[in-house]
């Protein structure tokens, strides 16, 4: 599968300083002057570049899907936000699977991203399916994620590997970090839902129970637990004062599991994590945990609410990095 780099800004950037010396020199301007203008037409070009919200982009076949180029232990996947209806990959022909989409995810996404970039100056990485759930649901095994459709499974598999490549890179260059699966539920209840492959029955169990090996050794944060800078507790990490529900709770965001909602009631609806969550957190190994965010549908439809949430959501998360992985959140080079 072909992935093809877009760097247009710094690419019209060159141009136009190449244009410019040449420019200048027919103009039979001396050296120091043209050095000067050169550098006060490249500072903004750079500055521009840095703060792109795209940053590099890397585009998959047909843009289904998209990859924005990280910098920091943080990959956010976005499999339900997509619009793209081709005709090339037509409607699954599953009758009882899910196909709506998680309204504004992509968006949601993208802007937790600028605003961590302008808090930190880092960029998470972020993977979006832009293909239509009703074409593709990569939140499935690849059978039932393309029913069947050869193209479909070709961008499933795109979309796998470039959050498998990003957990890579991640591992590779900082030792550890933290997954997140963005998507977006209708429940009636207006709650965050936190995934952490835990079922609804699991999590009314007490701490000592779900302390125990037997949960801990499927958990999507497995890492985390075997390894944490205040050795907390499963328990602790899912439902404690430090864990995601209770920050996003402090935030004003109702939340399950946390301090406050420790685990939805019998026969409430909850989203435990899915196969994202599954493959890509710890579960099965290695350094990168995965926690499968669900946001409700009130606050995703609501503009003025969405940017507050997705500021609030950017903080958060870089609270948790602080709190669990990175206290000096310094990830090097910018
Ligand atoms: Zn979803």
């Amino acid at each position: 599968m072909n992935i093809n780099e877009i760097g247009e800004l710094e690419l019209a950037g060159l141009f136009f300083v190449m244009y410019l010396s040449k420019k200048m020199n027919n103009n039979n301007m001396n050296s120091t002057k043209h050095f000067v203008l050169i550098c006060f037409f490249l500072l903004p070009i750079n500055i521009l570049a840095q703060s792109d919200s795209s940053g590099i982009k890397l585009l998959g076949k047909e843009g289904y899907i998209e990859v924005l180029q990280g910098n920091m232990p943080l990959v956010i996947s976005i499999p339900h936000g997509g619009y793209l209806l081709p005709d090339e990959i037509p409607e699954r022909p599953c009758s009882n699977c899910a196909k709506h989409q998680d309204i504004f995810t992509i968006e949601i996404g993208i802007a937790i991203r600028n605003s961590i970039f302008q808090m930190t100056g880092f960029y998470p990485y972020v993977v979006i399916n832009n293909l239509h759930r009703t074409r593709l649901d990569p939140n499935r095994n690849v059978g039932e994620a393309a029913d069947g459709n050869k193209n479909a499974e070709l961008v499933w598999s795109e979309f796998q590997n470039s959050i498998d490549t990003a957990n890579a890179q991640v591992t590779k260059r900082f030792g550890k970090g933290l997954y997140i699966d963005l998507h977006g539920h209708r429940h009636d209840i207006k709650r965050t839902e936190l995934g952490y492959l835990l079922s609804s029955e699991e999590l009314q169990l007490e701490d000592d129970f779900l302390n125990s090996e037997s949960f801990v050794e499927y958990s999507s944060i497995r890492n985390l637990i075997g390894k944490n800078l205040h050795s907390y507790s499963y328990s602790e990490l899912v439902r404690g004062g430090s864990s995601l529900g209770s920050l996003l709770e402090e935030k004003g965001y109702p939340c399950v599991p946390s301090l406050k909602q420790p685990f939805p009631k019998p026969e409430e609806p909850y989203f435990s994590g899915g196969y994202n969550t599954t493959r890509h957190g710890s579960s099965s190994g290695g350094t990168i945990d995965g926690i499968q965010i669900e946001l409700d549908e009130n606050l995703r439809s609501d503009l003025k609410k969405r940017d507050k949430l997705t500021t609030d959501l950017a903080s958060v998360l870089i609270e948790y990095l602080k709190i669990h992985y990175f206290p000096e959140f310094d990830f090097g080079s910018k």
